[in-house]
């Protein structure tokens, strides 16, 4: 069974959002190294836990075992969650791969007043982005007393009031006792569905990460082919198919990128093989590539579909844009000429402005980039010599 719907966790740093992805997988998703910690480029770590129904309890789980009558429950579907390490990245993750996540789990730590500044920013990103279906998570209350617990749960209706996540409701849990977390399983169920998928629409991949899975010293008649993980965002894939992958792989030094054509050899999400892939999760292509075209992540920003369904790549996009209203770091309006970091689905890209009109940025990025009209976008730009998000928008 695959993943079939993608739940992004956000929240201010230390409020526990990879604690409460291991109370809720099983799995720790802080394993992004150091190097990508402090860059701007996204890597979302993806970990997936399968829902149960108990029928005459009428309770969801996460383990197979029902919590009150102790029988087995029935298998309902498995979600994917979704986190990114540091802040920058998150924010800047959240917005370029909104067409990703279909719902949000909001942590808000009940031993700091509400809002921190990054609570306060991702709020913003969430209404920004119109994500909907939201559940806000009251996190660590077995560090507060009941008096606090309630007058943080104040804190957190009157900040969300107005807001996307205005009707949102508030779990509290203690991600390091396991505790209630099933109640966030309820509202999960409740509150985001899988999303109804078009599956002839013409298949789009985001690559997030491309890998050469070979030991060292492996003979030539043993080695596997490239693998290539991403999202689908849409339609299917199947093992068998003929695919190709823009703007793809560069031969030759200061040459132009070259697509690559190739047949799908095996899928997988996590452990799961399947035959067929669909929108959810991480899904990881195993391809007869030759693995070097594959290594270190090499293919990350690429777009996989089907023969002659790519649209074509540019380098020169124009982006309807907002800038961000920071609290941390001055944000002054955009400049022409003005050095930028534009993050779209999986890419990462630098580039200059070459022009700015009429709240559009026409910026001349530095490779070649694939997307289709209308995909989000994050501009980042540096202050304090760092990159940092400073407007978002829209591909026109
Ligand atoms: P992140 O930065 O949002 O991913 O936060 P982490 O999951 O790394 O958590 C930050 C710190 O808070 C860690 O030391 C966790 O052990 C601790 N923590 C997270 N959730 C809870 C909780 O529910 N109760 C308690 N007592 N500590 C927690
Ligand atoms: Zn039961």
């Amino acid at each position: 069974m695959q993943a079939e719907v993608n739940i992004g966790l956000l929240g201010h740093v230390d409020h526990g959002k990879t604690t409460l992805t291991k109370a809720l997988t099983g799995k720790w998703t802080d394993t992004h190294s150091e190097e990508i910690k402090r860059g701007i480029s996204i890597r979302l770590g993806y970990a997936d836990a399968t829902t149960y129904f108990c029928e005459p309890c009428k309770k969801y789980s996460f383990s197979e075992k029902c919590s009150s009558c102790g029988k087995k429950g029935q298998i309902k579907r498995k979600i994917s969650f979704l986190d990114a390490p540091g802040h920058e990245t998150l924010m800047t993750t959240a917005i370029s791969a909104s067409s990703v996540i279909d719902g949000a789990l909001f942590l808000i730590a009940a031993n700091e007043p509400c809002p921190q500044p990054q609570t306060a920013e991702h709020l913003m990103i969430l209404n920004t982005l119109g994500i909907k279906n939201i559940i806000v998570v009251q996190t660590k209350i077995d560090l507060v007393t009941k008096e606090r617990a309630l007058e943080s749960y104040k804190e957190i209706k009157n900040f969300l009031s107005k807001s996307v996540a205005e009707n949102a409701p508030i779990v509290p849990v203690s991600a390091n006792f396991n505790l209630n977390i099933d109640a966030i399983v309820e509202e999960i169920e409740h509150i985001i569905p899988t999303p109804k998928r078009d599956k002839t629409a013409p298949l789009r991949m985001f690559v997030s990460r491309s890998f050469d899975v070979n030991k060292p010293g492996t003979s030539i008649d043993s080695l596997n082919g490239g693998v290539i993980g991403g999202s689908i965002i849409q339609g299917s894939i199947k093992i068998g198919d003929e695919v190709e992958l823009k703007p793809g792989i560069i031969r030759k030094e200061g040459g132009k990128p070259e697509k690559l054509t190739f047949k799908v050899a095996n899928l997988r999400e996590e452990s799961e093989k399947l035959e067929e892939g669909f929108p959810g999760g991480l899904i990881a292509v195993g391809t007869k590539l030759d693995p070097s075209l594959t290594k270190s992540d090499a293919l990350i920003g690429g777009v996989l579909g089907r023969i002659g369904e790519l649209p074509e790549p540019f380098n020169v996009v124009k982006i309807k844009y907002e800038l961000l209203k920071r609290t941390d770091v001055e944000n002054p309006p955009l400049k022409q000429n003005e050095a930028v970091v534009v993050n779209v689905n999986t890419t990462t890209n630098v580039g200059v402005i070459v022009e700015l009109a009429k709240g559009i940025a026409t910026i001349r990025l530095k490779k070649l980039m694939i997307a289709d009209k209308s995909s989000k976008a994050a501009i980042s730009r540096k202050i304090d010599q760092r990159w940092r998000l400073a407007a978002w928008g829209q591909i026109v």
